[in-house]
């Protein structure tokens, strides 16, 4: 009889498909990472239910969507109570365990449950010398988090093993990195020095034929930017030495976009380099490099730390009997739309990197491209574990998939929504959508809560379609064209089905706009 297997979650925060090599876009070399897809799946359409921290830890955690789980934006932290996968695969035998970063709450009633051992970052963590929060209480442990994190994870293994080596275990292992600011460690210092890094086909984007709410959105590297991101500072005083365009300094100090004929001082952190520019597309390009070479250096470690956690498996004689997965809890801009962040339902940001490797029963080298969503992953583990899958979960499992047996009614659909939340820093715009294989709807709408940075609420509400096969940028809305009016009619029939399928409340009156198209 097979063992069941070991399951090992890795997932960090923002790393996008785009900075795996395995994925094929050129950009940074990630060995370690390309290992797991070598020896298992490398999927190409795992998508998040909401493209922000919080709400994808807890859809991952608890297999349901968010409007569920109550877990809809960055403030509204996990129930402790509420059932989750780590409760049923405890229950069902398995020892549990999670360190690293959390971001569901870590005050009475929202840390981690269902787990024999944890050990949390709080909120986001620190790169250095991070606090740590434990059932024991609090406590501060020195070096570099990527580091620490992995050792914490292979130590509890170790443990685990030793005290009964049938006894299978989980482990989420949640790395802080690579979100921002991007502070790598400095052995990491000799990458990308001597090269820069192309700027994606799209940096310059207009926002043109789009909903209003990607022009509005506040993510751009030219403007958006902290200088504490990238590791700039500004000269001391004022706009006479720092450059005309001083941005209001609450509720953090962002390195303005440099306009013709204005100039800009900015020193560099780690160097004390000055450099003064006065050409404000090179100014971009320079914040971009710095972006992108800081986001490749701290996602080295991670790769090293995976690199270890496989090496160590393999010296166990424990590879075959494990399901090794790396994803992140949501992807990422690299430049792409200009932008750096995430929040949108457009792909940069959407796709989840998933790899997954268990030599017995995923095929070595093997893609899929059937879609997936973050909630599956629960129902999955437990359908390896041997366990039933609660009548709650809301997910699928994905064994078919990654078995290269997908049942014939898998559904093509990925559903996606985003909640306003008082965020005037990248005023975001709720929205929500679904995608298939080739198509992406997304509807803006208002929401009436008068948060701070929500869509104006007297602007229409906004739809935009998206035809990936020949616009694969996303850069052409054709909600509105009359070629796409039975795509628009089939896609909002996915919609409105998956939202009645998982009883999320819509926005939209899908009598009404099909009336208006029909016109
Ligand atoms: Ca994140």
């Amino acid at each position: 009889m097979t063992k069941r297997p070991n399951i090992i979650f890795i997932m960090s925060d923002d790393h996008a498909a785009q900075a795996i090599s395995c994925y094929g876009h050129g950009l940074n070399e990630t060995p370690n990472l390309d290992r797991i897809a070598q020896g298992g799946m490398r999927h190409d359409a795992t998508y998040v239910t909401n493209s922000i921290c919080t709400p994808s830890r807890a859809a991952i955690l608890t297999g349901t969507y968010n409007h569920t789980n109550c877990v809809t934006t960055l403030d509204t932290h996990i129930d402790n109570r509420m059932p989750n996968v780590a409760k049923t695969l405890r229950a069902g035998g398995y020892r549990t365990a999670i360190f690293g970063k959390w971001h569901l709450g870590e005050t009475a009633g929202h840390t981690p449950t269902g787990f024999d051992e944890w050990s949390i970052v709080p909120g986001q963590g620190d790169y250095w010398d991070p606090a740590f929060i434990s059932p024991e209480g609090r406590k501060r442990i020195p070096g570099y988090a990527t580091d620490i994190i992995t050792d914490l994870s292979i130590d509890f293994m170790e443990r685990s093993i030793a005290s009964d080596p049938d006894q299978p275990f989980f482990l989420m292992c949640h790395h802080k990195a690579p979100h921002r600011n991007w502070q790598y460690h400095p052995r990491y210092k000799h990458l990308w020095a001597d090269k820069d890094v192309p700027l994606p086909a799209t940096f310059h984007d207009d926002y043109r034929n789009r909903a209003a709410a990607a022009a509005a959105a506040k993510m751009r590297i030219k403007e958006d930017m902290l200088y504490e991101d990238i590791a700039l500072v500004q000269p001391e005083g004022g706009a006479d030495v720092a450059g005309e365009m001083m941005v209001d300094p609450w509720p953090m100090r962002k390195i303005p976009e440099l306009m013709p004929g204005e100039t800009i001082t900015v020193i560099c952190s780690e160097t004390g380099t000055n450099y003064t520019f006065d050409d404000p597309a090179e100014f971009a390009a320079f914040k971009f490099q710095r972006y992108m070479k800081r986001y490749f250096r701290t996602i080295a470690a991670i790769d090293d730390g995976v690199g270890k956690m496989l090496d160590w498996l393999e010296d166990k004689g424990l590879a075959e009997d494990t399901i090794v997965i790396y994803t992140s809890d949501q992807g990422f801009f690299l430049g792409e739309h200009g932008w750096f962040d995430k929040r949108f339902m457009y792909r940069e940001s959407h796709q989840m990197p998933f790899l997954v490797r268990y030599p017995r029963a995923i095929a070595a080298g093997s893609t899929s491209a059937d879609i997936a969503c973050n909630v599956d992953f629960a129902p999955t583990f437990l359908d390896y574990a041997g366990l039933q899958m609660p009548n709650y979960m809301q997910g699928r499992s994905l064994r078919g998939v990654w078995e290269e047996k997908t049942p014939d009614d898998w559904e093509q659909v990925a559903y996606h929504r985003y909640w306003m939340h008082n965020d005037i820093i990248h005023n975001a715009w709720a929205h929500y959508g679904v995608r298939d294989d080739r198509y992406l709807l997304i509807y803006w709408y208002n929401d009436d809560l008068g948060q701070i940075g929500a869509r104006p609420n007297d602007a229409p509400p906004e739809w935009e379609l998206f035809d990936t096969q020949v616009d694969p940028n996303e850069l052409n809305n054709v909600a509105a064209d009359p070629a796409y009016a039975g795509v628009f009619r089939d896609m909002l029939a996915k919609l409105d089905r998956r939202m009645a399928l998982i009883g999320d409340i819509p926005e939209h009156d899908s009598a009404v706009v099909l009336a208006g198209l029909a016109a």
